[in-house]
Order: C-alpha cells, then sequence, then structure tokens
C-alpha cells in the first residue's frame, strides 16, 4: 500500500493516460540552445525513467519576435523538427510522456523586436514592446498554432500554451497592459479574444488526440490584474476552445511578491487553483513550491487540485517518483528552492543545474560510473563539500570514512538551516544523513582527524570548511562583540540594538534571524498578510489595498559594509531583492562606504573615506562580525608538509565567494575523477 494514493493514481484523459499526477513543470535549462540533442534528450529520459506521469519541456517560441531573448530556442523549420524528435524518441522509449511549452514573451523579450497589445515596457526589460496591428495579432496566433501542428510532428504528446506569468498572452488580459481599443481590448470579452483564439485554433490544428495543457494566471499579484471573476470566465471558456488540461500560474514575473523562493510557504498558493476546482471538468493542475512526496499528497487529497506540477525538485532528483513509489521518500535529494543554480544561471545566460545535485542538465558529461578499482577514500569534514564527494565517492564503489570533530553532519548548513525562511536546509541535511547510512560510509564524528589516522588511505579529501575573516576593529575582543557563528548557534544573548559588520550573504541571514520572531515561512496567513496577497476574490490581481504588512521587527538592527554600493549586490539574481525587501520591510538601516573606526561599549564608530570625514557612532549594545571567510586549511598545510597528497575541496580550497553550490559541484566532480 502506497503512502501517496492520490499522487500515484493515473489521470485518464479519454484518449491518453497519464501514469500519475505528476508533472514535471516547464523549465528554461538553456540545454536546447547548447544544440546537442542528445544532452536535451537524455535529460527528459532521465526524468521518464523515474515515472513523473508527464513533462513539460522548456518555453519554445513561436517566431523571433516572441523568444525570451534573440537566439531563444523554438520550433521555426523542419530540421527543428528532426531535432526535437530525437527528444521525444528517447522518452517515449522510457515510457515517458512530454509535451512542448509555447512560450510568447510579448513585452518580455529581451529584444529590440519585441511586440505586445500596446507599447507599454515592462519593468524587468529594456526594450519598449512595438504595438501589433490586426495583422500582427494574426501571425502572432498563426506561429503559436503552426508550432504546435510542429510540435505534434516531433512526437510530442502534446504542447502547452504558456498564457500566465505576465508573458504575451496574460498581457492581452488586463488592463496594466493593454490599452486597446479595438476588438482585443477595453471589455473582457475582448481582451481574452486572444488566448481563447490561440487555444481554439491549437486545437483546430492538431486534432483531437493531443494534450493541450492552458497555463492560466491565477493570480496575477500586479496591480489592475484580473479579478477572479474574470479568471474564472476565461478558465470557461479555455475549456470550451478545447483545453485538455488547465495548469496553475503565480504571479507576473514583474511582481513584487516572491512566488517560489525558499522563504515562500510550501504550497503556498495551493488555495488560489482549489478555487477553481468544480468550476470546470477538465483537470486542473496546481503549482509552486510543491517539493515533497507527502506534500503534493496533502494537497490532492485535500482537493486543491487533480494533478501536482513541480519542477525544480526535478532538476533536484530525476528520479523523484519513483522513489516516493518505491517508499523511499527520505533519499530524494530535496529542491531548497534557492535558485541558485536553476533561475540564477538561466537570468544571467548559463546552463541551468542544480545546487543539490550537479548532474542535472551535465547528465552525459558527469557521470558517476562504477569504479574498476575501489579504494578506501578518507574524506575530512561533514559540510556540503565533503558529503557530496564522500557520497559520489560511494555511489561508485569506493570505501569512504567520513570524519568531523562536530557531533552532527552539515557544516555551515547546521547554520542557514537556523536563518528564518531557510527551514528547508533542515530537510537537506537530514537527507545526507539518510544517504549516509544508506551509502554504508564509516562516519567519525568528534573525531579531530589526523596525520596519522588519515594515513593508511589511498586518497585523503580534506573539505575542512572555513573560519571566520578576522576584520582586525580596535575593540572587537570586547564583550559586546559576537561573531555570527555564536549568533546562528543561539548561544549568546543579544542585545535589542545591532550592528553588523559585513553586508555579504551571512550579514543578510544574520540580519533577518536578529529582526524576526516566528517565521513567516512556517505560517501562511502570516506569510500573506506579511507580502500583501489577498483573495483575488476579494482584491484585484490578489494585492491588498494595505499592501505589505509585516510584524514589527523584533530588534534594531544597522547592517554595514565598507564598499559604497548597494548593499545585497552580490546576492542571488533572482532572490537577492527578496532579502533586500525583507529586511526594509523591518526598517533594517543598510549603511556603505564606511571605516570600521573602533568598537567600544557604546557600538561601533564609523567614519567615511581615507580622512575619516563624517566620524560617527552607530550606537548598538551588540556587535556582530560577519566579514568574511578564510580557509580552513590546517590539517591539509600539515599533510602537505608531512609530504601526503591530499585533495581539498570546498571552503578549504577557496573561501571566497564559497557557497554549497560551488562546493558540492567541487565534491562531485573530483569523486567522479577517483
Ligand atoms: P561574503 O559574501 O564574502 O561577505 C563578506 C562581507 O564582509 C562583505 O560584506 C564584505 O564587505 C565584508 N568584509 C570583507 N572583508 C572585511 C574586513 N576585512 N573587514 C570588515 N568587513 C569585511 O561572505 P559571507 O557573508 O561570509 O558569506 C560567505 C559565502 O556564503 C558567500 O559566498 C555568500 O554568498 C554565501 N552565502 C550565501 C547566502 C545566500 O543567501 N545565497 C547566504 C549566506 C551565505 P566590505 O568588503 O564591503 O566591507
Ligand atoms: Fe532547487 Fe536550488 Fe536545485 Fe534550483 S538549484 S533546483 S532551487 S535546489
Amino acid at each position: 500500500m502506497t503512502q501517496y494514493p492520490n499522487l500515484l493514481a493515473p489521470l485518464d484523459l479519454g484518449f491518453t493516460t497519464l501514469k500519475n499526477r505528476v508533472l514535471m513543470g516547464s523549465m528554461h535549462t538553456g540545454l536546447e540552445e547548447t544544440k546537442d540533442w542528445n544532452r536535451v534528450a537524455e535529460f527528459y529520459a532521465a526524468r521518464a525513467r523515474g515515472q513523473v506521469g508527464l513533462m513539460v519541456t522548456g518555453g519554445m517560441a513561436p517566431n523571433a519576435e516572441g523568444g525570451v531573448f534573440p537566439g531563444a530556442a523554438g520550433l521555426f523549420s523542419d530540421s527543428d523538427v528532426a531535432n526535437h524528435k530525437i527528444v521525444t524518441d528517447r522518452v517515449h522509449a522510457a515510457d515517458g510522456k512530454i509535451a512542448m511549452q509555447i512560450l510568447h514573451a510579448g513585452r518580455y523579450a529581451y529584444s529590440p523586436k519585441c511586440v505586445a497589445p500596446s507599447a507599454i515596457k515592462s519593468p524587468i526589460s529594456p526594450f519598449p514592446p512595438a504595438e501589433l496591428d490586426e495583422d500582427g495579432i494574426e501571425k502572432q496566433i498563426s506561429d503559436i498554432v503552426t508550432a504546435a501542428t510542429r510540435a505534434q510532428q516531433a512526437g510530442y504528446d502534446g504542447v502547452e500554451v504558456m498564457g500566465s506569468e505576465g508573458y504575451f498572452i496574460n498581457q492581452f488580459l488586463v488592463t496594466h497592459t493593454n490599452k486597446r481599443t479595438d476588438r482585443w481590448g477595453g471589455s473582457y470579452e475582448n481582451r481574452m479574444r486572444l488566448p481563447v483564439e490561440v487555444v481554439r485554433r491549437v486545437r483546430e490544428a492538431v486534432g483531437t488526440n493531443f494534450i493541450v495543457i492552458y497555463r492560466l494566471s491565477m493570480i496575477d499579484l500586479v496591480p489592475n490584474g484580473s479579478t477572479w471573476a474574470e479568471v474564472v470566465q476565461l478558465a470557461k471558456a479555455v475549456e470550451a476552445a478545447g483545453a485538455t488540461i488547465l495548469n496553475t500560474g503565480i504571479g507576473w514575473h514583474e511582481a513584487r511578491i516572491p512566488t517560489i523562493a525558499t522563504s515562500v510557504p510550501r504550497r503556498a498558493f495551493t488555495w488560489v487553483t482549489k478555487k477553481l476546482m468544480g468550476e470546470v471538468q477538465i483537470p486542473i493542475i496546481t503549482s509552486n513550491r510543491i517539493n515533497m512526496p507527502e506534500v503534493a499528497e496533502n494537497v490532492l487529497s485535500e482537493g486543491c487540485a487533480d494533478m501536482v506540477s513541480m519542477a525544480r525538485p526535478f532538476l533536484a532528483d530525476a528520479d523523484f517518483v519513483a522513489k516516493a513509489a518505491e517508499g523511499r521518500a527520505a533519499e530524494i535529494a530535496p529542491c531548497i528552492a534557492c535558485n541558485q543554480a536553476c533561475l540564477d544561471h538561466t537570468f544571467s545566460g548559463k546552463l541551468s543545474s542544480c545546487l543539490v545535485n550537479p548532474r542535472a542538465c551535465h547528465e552525459t558529461e558527469l557521470t558517476l560510473s562504477p569504479t574498476t578499482a575501489s579504494k578506501n577514500i578518507a574524506v575530512v569534514g561533514t559540510g556540503p563539500a565533503g558529503l557530496s564527494a564522500a557520497l559520489a565517492s560511494a555511489e561508485r564503489g569506493h570505501n569512504v570514512t567520513l570524519f568531523d570533530k562536530a557531533d552532527d553532519i552539515g557544516g555551515q548548513l547546521n547554520m542557514a538551516k537556523q536563518v528564518p525562511g531557510k527551514e528547508e536546509f533542515w530537510g537537506l541535511v537530514d537527507y545526507y544523513r539518510t544517504m549516509v547510512s544508506k551509502a554504508g560510509i564509516t562516519l567519525q564524528l568528534g573525531t579531530v582527524a589526523t596525520v596519522e589516522m588519515l594515513a593508511p588511505f589511498d586518497e585523503i579529501i580534506i573539505a575542512t570548511g572555513v573560519a571566520p575573516r578576522d576584520p582586525a576593529i580596535p575593540g572587537q575582543d570586547g564583550p559586546n562583540v559576537l561573531s555570527y557563528i555564536d549568533v546562528l548557534r543561539g548561544k549568546a544573548h543579544v542585545g535589542e540594538k545591532v550592528a553588523i559588520i559585513g553586508a555579504g550573504g551571512i550579514g543578510f541571514d544574520v540580519a533577518e534571524y536578529l529582526v524576526t520572531g516566528e517565521s513567516p515561512t512556517e505560517n501562511l496567513s502570516e506569510w500573506l498578510q506579511e507580502w500583501g496577497v489577498g483573495d483575488p476574490a476579494e482584491t484585484r490581481g490578489g494585492l491588498r489595498p494595505e499592501g505589505p504588512q509585516p510584524d514589527a521587527a523584533t530588534r534594531q538592527v544597522t547592517l554595514l559594509q565598507r564598499k559604497s554600493e548597494k548593499l545585497g549586490k552580490r546576492l542571488g539574481k533572482t532572490t537577492g531583492w527578496i532579502h533586500r525587501a525583507g529586511l526594509q520591510m523591518k526598517n533594517v538601516q543598510m549603511i556603505g562606504g564606511v571605516n570600521y573606526d573602533k568598537i567600544d561599549a557604546s557600538g561601533l564608530h564609523v567614519s567615511e573615506g581615507a580622512s575619516h570625514d563624517n566620524p560617527r557612532l552607530i550606537a548598538a549594545d551588540t556587535i556582530v562580525l560577519c566579514a568574511g571567510q578564510v580557509p580552513e586549511r590546517s590539517l591539509a598545510d600539515t599533510l602537505i608538509a608531512e609530504g601526503q597528497s591530499v585533495h581539498v575541496i570546498g571552503g578549504a580550497d577557496v573561501a571566497a565567494e564559497l557557497d554549497a553550490k560551488r562546493a558540492i559541484d567541487q565534491g562531485t566532480r573530483l569523486a567522479a575523477t577517483l
């Protein structure tokens, strides 16, 4: 008897049956742009072998003007069809099903060729769009229909028409972006003419036995967004026009409310999809921050949807569904919703991967093949670098012994999990614990590894991490000065007024920790209130008129750095704004461009410039040092001095700009070579 009866139940679509209720949602990975179709095929085939019910590809442009950026992948010609056939054949051979997403970016296109219902520039693209005339609109519809027929020729099981997230089709629906006065604008009937016409003509072109998913924006989270009555009206019209399934879109890309970041509560928006249940007869899919089978099962058993979409969890673990079905959910590598290797890469023009699974999108290049010569490998340090090296080595068939002087595994992950909004790190450490045990790794915790202990091993991997950098500020030895480690381990008393020295990832995390009482990530109604999200049936677009209403800060915090640039500029590309906005809502003062002159009982004395202008006191009861980190290499250096050959990885190798993504990637890649 499975623990997930709803999730694993087949879904009969009449002309075809999906093997379960799991959709792998669309992700732009950048794989198609590599033009290495074997690599693209292997990415999807791995997820098909992992038993996902239906996959949706990354968005394919229907034409040049609709591409998210110049050169974005699409189905423009017969040779494109042949390339996509490589993917669909491989997926079908693995008994999988795959639909192609058709994505017209409209005014979100990063291109001077972009087009839209009205010539209104989006806040997230520098290019103002050209307003389409009647012929231009006809061309866009016809190109979308052609893309659908090419997808059918390429062997896809269906298409998803991207109608949400503020892209082209969505731009027609709301007055925020549609100021037209012809039959494509004005009344809601006119504004929804385009999506309905697209679905009607796609269905007409592909016939009855082809999946047509329409992704519908159910809560726009932008001013003048759709009302709930409009959402329902559109859903019914799209159903009548021939859609097979409705998928949920949450928030436009320009919305100033986080919708998928790790600080968003799990399943934060399934209540929105649930409102649509019963309004249409076709299956409805829900989405956003669903990352574990029990969460997905609950969503379905509570009647929030007929099917669940997860996207990033399939980067973290291709075998998500198979492991759930086999009762091995604890072995699923959890997506922690960090965006660091997926969306941050996409928005930097890099190929996506995954922080917890560096093999994602590198399936053909980073392989962990069984070794023919098993070795005894010692790994010192159980942070992300050491854990990944140990697990990947064990997976290849080596005998691994893992040392740490701490009493538990996880290293700095154990500090991250204390930060409000980073609760997903608990699950990541639990996952590693499960896998270390399953892999038969010998764990020597509470053990300071010595040269003598390590001498018998064939390979020695040093992953001893980092130590806090000493900022050498006069007075830093005073009783009112703490390191971030003291604070995040909860071992020290922190006063009411706090100055934080250093505004990198850790400075921001410590500020969040110090101003937050109960974590809103653990309390959905509080989180919705904090960010000003309301019921779209009561307030247009789901934006509360009163705006964000966060709880009061539990401390008065000043965050400082020496650089004069905007604080938090180097945080994650897609998540930095959330950290900044969160702290601003809590009235954290952010000050850059200062010298730290001294610390005394009254607080932190700062000034500006080489001549120490504008000297002033930042009054504080407690000063917390978050001034970056340096490699902890003492063991590595001793071993090298003794003539031992060692592999040094993670923060012990390079501390600057270290994060778990680089550490895990480096550990896995090293293990692949041993
Ligand atoms: P970091 O990001 O390198 O930041 C170090 C901070 O210390 C900077 O604000 C720097 O600013 C300051 N600093 C450097 N040298 C200093 C000195 N001698 N005296 C005083 N201040 C000094 O390092 P981190 O905050 O320790 O984070 C470590 C790594 O973990 C980073 O790569 C970070 O991105 C990552 N991390 C990421 C997240 C995340 O949310 N993605 C969260 C936590 C950590 P100035 O030089 O301008 O003063
Ligand atoms: Fe999830 Fe982070 Fe991996 Fe992206 S990089 S899939 S958000 S764990």
